[in-house]
């Protein structure tokens, strides 16, 4: 009797699986079907969760990035600019860590070559600009719109797939980071049209030689 029974749980042949009359006799076997779909990834599931992970590593990242963006800004608009999306970035690391819980995942952070480059490319742009310059400022605008953009992107093309997978909710949580990314990108814009880029111009005719 035990090795008969040992046989059974192994089957994974779905026998009569449309037939509508379940017997109560086969409890042992139905067990597995319940799980089935959390336990067994598709192609396109997995590269969903290893781009959860990759922007998870680059929100992480830019909670670091941040803060010396602000440091290293002039204007105490930008600074707070700066600030603000501090605090943004906080939430969205949270809404992600949400997004993994929903998925059964556990919160894990893949590194993002990209926003490692993109905070690196700013780290050079200001270490190449005068401090207290507007022009670092011109500067510091298009290096965190570059990010913005990644950002955009991602989570542009994240949410979609997530939509198309029939995963409303989180859908819906990367739709409202999404947004933000947004706001963020247009807040900066309009930072630079009223307006550091004039001021930065500006700044740039000290070396000028008179007749
Ligand atoms: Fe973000
Ligand atoms: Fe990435
Ligand atoms: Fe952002």
């Amino acid at each position: 009797m035990a090795k008969q029974a040992t046989k059974a749980k192994k089957s994974s042949g779905r026998s009569g699986g449309s037939s509508s009359s379940s017997n109560k006799s086969s409890n042992k076997s139905s067990a597995s079907s319940a799980t089935m779909t959390s336990e067994q990834n598709t192609m396109l599931e997995k590269f969903m969760i290893d781009s959860l992970k990759d922007i998870y590593w680059a929100e992480k990242h830019l909670t670091k990035a941040l803060p010396k963006f602000e440091k290293a800004a002039t204007s105490q608009e930008l600074k707070q600019a700066f600030q603000d999306h501090l605090e943004v970035t906080e939430e969205q690391i949270a809404r992600l860590e949400q997004i993994f819980e929903i998925m059964g995942k556990k919160a894990q952070a893949k590194k993002c070559e990209a926003m490692e480059g993109l905070s690196k490319e700013a780290e050079t742009v200001i270490e190449e600009t005068e401090k207290g310059s507007k022009t670092r400022d011109v500067a510091l605008i298009i290096s965190a719109q570059k990010v913005e953009h990644y950002e955009i992107a991602a989570y542009g093309g994240l949410a979609q797939l997530a939509r198309t997978m029939g995963m409303n909710e989180v859908a819906d949580l990367l739709g409202q980071t999404l947004e933000e990314e947004k706001e963020t990108d247009q807040l900066l814009t309009q930072i630079a049209e009223n307006d550091i880029n004039l001021q930065a111009e500006e700044e740039g005719g000290e070396e000028e030689t008179e007749e």
